[in-house]
């Protein structure tokens, strides 16, 4: 199978007026079309830095990183970035926020704008349009903003810690709910998480990586837990033993 996204041997050091910040060092692993990949690390290891270089935003200081077959060097309209904070302007309505890329990118179009109905209308949100996002739930919003990046029709979605910002219930089935969107849209899924649980529920395979400088320490691959949804997971009996497994590689000491 040919590899949609692949990392070589990727370093990263910023340059900053206090010194050098090594962020990365020697990262590799590589994504199929299709597939569900977890990075998980500790804060401040360089989780939002790797997402950022795959992404086209910074240059590796080494080694490199293939999208689609060709070597990444510029941002790309095959990759749409959900980041940390839903970023939807409360001035906008829900139609202009999810919108907003198309505007951005000079693509509002009437096919692209059909597609973006289509999405609302799909994942429930239809009746919404002209409300501003103060009037939606934590979970709604969400929807929305997954369904922003959505618009331009990206094969590749690189989500920075989606749900940090929603409280424990509602991350769960907001959770469950991006999940079933992003496999019935069929597509390539990179989420940064620092919850073991969630990167357990969510993806086929979980990449952990090391405090900074990051490196990988170890990559899971979910197996049958891959067919499961979610929630159907976290009941599963060996979801414990992936957990613990990842908790002792990410050296959590309490
Ligand atoms: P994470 O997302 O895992 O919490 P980041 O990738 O945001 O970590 O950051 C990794 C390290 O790089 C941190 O020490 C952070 O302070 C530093 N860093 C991130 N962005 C920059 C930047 N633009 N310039 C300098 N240092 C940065
Ligand atoms: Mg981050």
């Amino acid at each position: 199978m040919g590899m949609i996204i692949e990392l070589q041997q990727v370093a990263l050091t910023y340059q900053s007026p206090d010194g050098e910040i090594e962020a990365l060092k020697d990262v590799s692993f590589h994504m199929a079309e299709g597939e569900f990949v977890s990075i998980i690390g500790p804060s401040g290891c360089g989780k939002s830095t790797l997402l950022s270089l795959v992404a086209g935003l910074e240059k590796p200081s080494h080694g490199a990183i293939w999208v689609d077959g060709d070597i990444v060097t510029a941002p790309s309209p095959k990759i749409g970035l959900m980041p940390q904070r839903d970023q939807l302007f409360e001035w906008r309505t829900i139609w202009s926020n999810v919108t907003l890329g198309l505007e951005v990118r000079h693509e509002n179009t009437p096919k692209r704008q059909a597609h973006v109905r289509e999405l609302l209308e799909r994942y429930g949100l239809s009746e919404f349009l002209s409300k501003k996002p103060s009037q939606l739930s934590g979970g709604m919003r969400q929807r929305c903003a997954l369904i922003r990046t959505l618009a331009t029709d990206p094969r590749i979605l690189l989500l920075d810690e989606p749900f940090s910002a929603l409280d424990y219930q509602t991350r769960l089935s907001v959770s469950d709910d991006i999940h079933s969107i992003i496999r019935q849209e069929k597509k390539t899924a990179l989420l940064v998480t620092h919850d073991i649980s969630e990167a357990i529920s969510m993806s086929d395979r979980i990449v952990v990586l090391s405090h900074r400088p990051a490196t990988v320490k170890a990559i899971h691959d979910l197996g049958e837990l891959r067919l499961l949804s979610p929630m159907e997971r976290r009941d599963a009996p060996n979801f414990r033993t992936y957990f613990n497994q990842i908790w002792k590689e990410l050296e959590i000491n309490v």
